[in-house]
């Protein structure tokens, strides 16, 4: 503060800055004599709303917001083709989770809870990242996605491991706090650690440092995070971030892993025999279903890892129908946003039931689960979109087997076509 009250003439003279009033756009009064001109009241929003941001403003969830797991499983639902078991296990881990996590907060106690990090496994393009990105957005918190092969590859030990909190921490706008209830994806997490059974391991995965940092951080430790990412340096100012309450989905295939639960189990694989009465897929599911932490280590996960994993969900390989439905029925399918393209250059698009099903053929050759599917149709409608645009409103274009299977191109009917199923 530097003057107070009125200048000899009766002018306001703010009690922060000394200005007058006529030099400034307002004045507000306080108590008695002080006032507090508008450039002041600025000056304070901005230094506020730093301080708040450094503390980390409001928590993001509270405890009367964490829906229940059926209303999650719900919302999984929406997006997510299938996978019941996972979509069940995880709705109810992730619930728990944050209760604890608030409850602690809560009632101050020095009780430690363990963290309930999630192992999702299943084969490559069926949805485990799909599912952790739609929990995050359910729950509104943060998301960041990390590859822990690349983690090992890099090899500045500790940078980049820190550099997924940092991800983190831009998609919580730099609010701490908001982070550290974050959900954070590490995908490849078999190919991690991997001791003696090497299965199919194609790469170089010493990384002893990443392993060690990527533990610390499932277990909770308060991690220096260089806030312009890159290699760390002594004189840099780090953000602190502490992982004790960040969950971590992590994902992996596990190839190989159906042999060793066979083993265990006394079943008998039906490798990639094609005569067989069961499909090879059914026979992957049941036996991912009886996965146990045991499994895992023998497979090779180094039991630390193992063991801070403990909530695992079992996803299933991808059957024909499982492809159709998520070409047609997830809120933001393939088919719906294709559609909308059309829609938006006033023309229609429609699939018939043999042109969903090429496409759903094309996509199981590929082995990439749905993942293939986007290509497939991008590939599809490429000339179409392309000369979209130019044509005339009111075009009907429909994908039929022969459309699918590139035989023909996907180009405007005159006739309508009654068999179309989308
Ligand atoms: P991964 O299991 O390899 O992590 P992703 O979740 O990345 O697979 O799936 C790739 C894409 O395939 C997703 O973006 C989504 O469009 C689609 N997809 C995969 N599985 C499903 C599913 N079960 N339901 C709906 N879409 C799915």
């Amino acid at each position: 503060m530097t003057k107070a009250g009125r200048t000899r003439k009766g002018a306001e003279v703010c009690s922060f800055c000394g200005k007058t009033s006529n030099l400034v756009l307002g004045m507000v009064q306080g108590p008695g004599s002080l006032f507090i001109c508008n450039e002041c009241v600025d000056q304070c929003h901005s230094i506020l709303d730093s301080e708040i941001k450094r503390r980390g403003g409001r928590a993001s969830v509270s405890l009367g917001e964490i829906p229940p797991p059926a209303a999650i499983k719900a919302k999984l639902d929406e997006y997510v083709v299938g996978q019941e078991q996972a979509k069940k296990v995880l709705a109810v881990g992730v619930h728990l989770h944050y209760k604890r996590i608030l409850r602690r907060d809560r009632l101050d106690s020095d009780v430690e809870l363990d963290k309930s990090n999630v192992l999702l496994i299943g084969p490559t393009g069926v949805g485990k990242t799909l599912l952790a990105r739609v929990l995050a957005q359910v729950l509104d918190v943060p998301f960041a996605i990390a590859d822990a092969t690349t983690l090992t590859e890099a090899g500045y030990v500790g940078e980049d491991v820190e550099n997924v909190l940092l991800k983190l921490l831009h998609n919580a706008d730099m609010n701490v706090s908001r982070a550290e209830q974050g959900i954070v994806f590490i995908d490849e997490i078999d190919k991690i650690g991997k001791t003696f059974m090497n299965v199919s391991i194609t790469r170089d995965v010493s990384g002893e440092g990443v392993q060690q940092a990527l533990l610390k951080m499932l277990e909770g430790t308060v991690a220096n995070v260089p806030p312009q990412g890159g290699r760390k340096h002594p004189e840099q100012a780090y953000i602190q971030v502490n992982t004790s309450h960040i969950l971590f989905i992590c994902g992996g295939t596990f190839v190989g892993l159906e042999h060793i639960i066979a083993k265990r189990t006394g079943r008998r694989t039906l490798g990639f025999s094609k005569d067989e009465s069961a499909a090879p897929e059914e026979d992957l599911g049941k036996l991912l279903s009886a996965v146990t932490p045991d499994d895992l280590i023998e497979y090779g996960m180094i039991p630390e890892f193992v063991g801070r994993l403990p909530i695992i969900a079992p996803l299933m390989p991808m059957t024909k129908s499982d492809l159709i439905r998520v070409m047609t029925e997830p809120k933001n399918s393939l088919v719906k946003q294709y559609q909308k393209f059309f829609a938006i250059e006033n023309a229609t698009l429609e699939f018939t039931p043999g042109g969903l099903d090429v496409i759903a053929d094309r996509a199981l050759e590929r082995d990439t689960g749905a993942r293939a599917l986007r290509a497939i149709f991008d590939e599809i409608m490429l000339d179409a979109l392309f000369h979209l645009p130019a044509q005339p409103p009111g075009g009907r274009y429909v994908v039929t087997d022969e459309v699918a299977r590139g035989e023909k191109p996907l180009v405007v009917i005159a006739e309508a076509s009654k068999e179309s199923a989308a």
